[in-house]
């Protein structure tokens, strides 16, 4: 989609920081970063939320989760615990309409969230 801002970093146009890629998924460090690691996980197909993720049949949700786990595990927060979180609807405080994990972790979280 020409104006979303994810698929803009997918396509390099916008730069980011980017720390892990599959064939069809991107990690970037969060801009503004809730954590010591904050990364989001994107596919690099263009689905508006996780709704809409779950409902692509190709196993793609599948990578992206995956994608978020190693992250995780080379961002080294496993042993003291993460999160992997969908903010869905603007409701939960969504607010790029491209569906993103927030993998967050290196500090203590706290639950439940806001
Ligand atoms: P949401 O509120 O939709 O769950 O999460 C959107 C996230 O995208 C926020 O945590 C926000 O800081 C991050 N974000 C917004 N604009 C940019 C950007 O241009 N680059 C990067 N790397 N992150 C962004
Ligand atoms: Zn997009």
């Amino acid at each position: 989609m020409s104006d979303c801002l994810f698929c803009k970093i997918v396509a390099k146009e916008i730069p980011a920081e980017i720390v892990y890629e599959t064939g069809r998924a991107l990690a970037f460090r969060d801009v503004n970063p809730q954590a010591p690691t904050h990364v989001l996980v994107v596919p690099k197909a263009h689905h508006a939320d996780a709704a809409a993720l779950a409902r692509a049949d190709d196993g793609l949700a599948d990578e992206v989760l995956k994608a978020a786990h190693e992250v995780a595990v080379r961002e080294g927060v496993t042993e003291g615990g993460y999160r992997i979180v969908f903010n869905t609807g603007a409701g939960a405080g969504q607010t790029v309409f491209h569906v993103h994990a927030h993998v967050l972790g290196g500090r203590a979280l706290t639950w439940p969230p806001g």
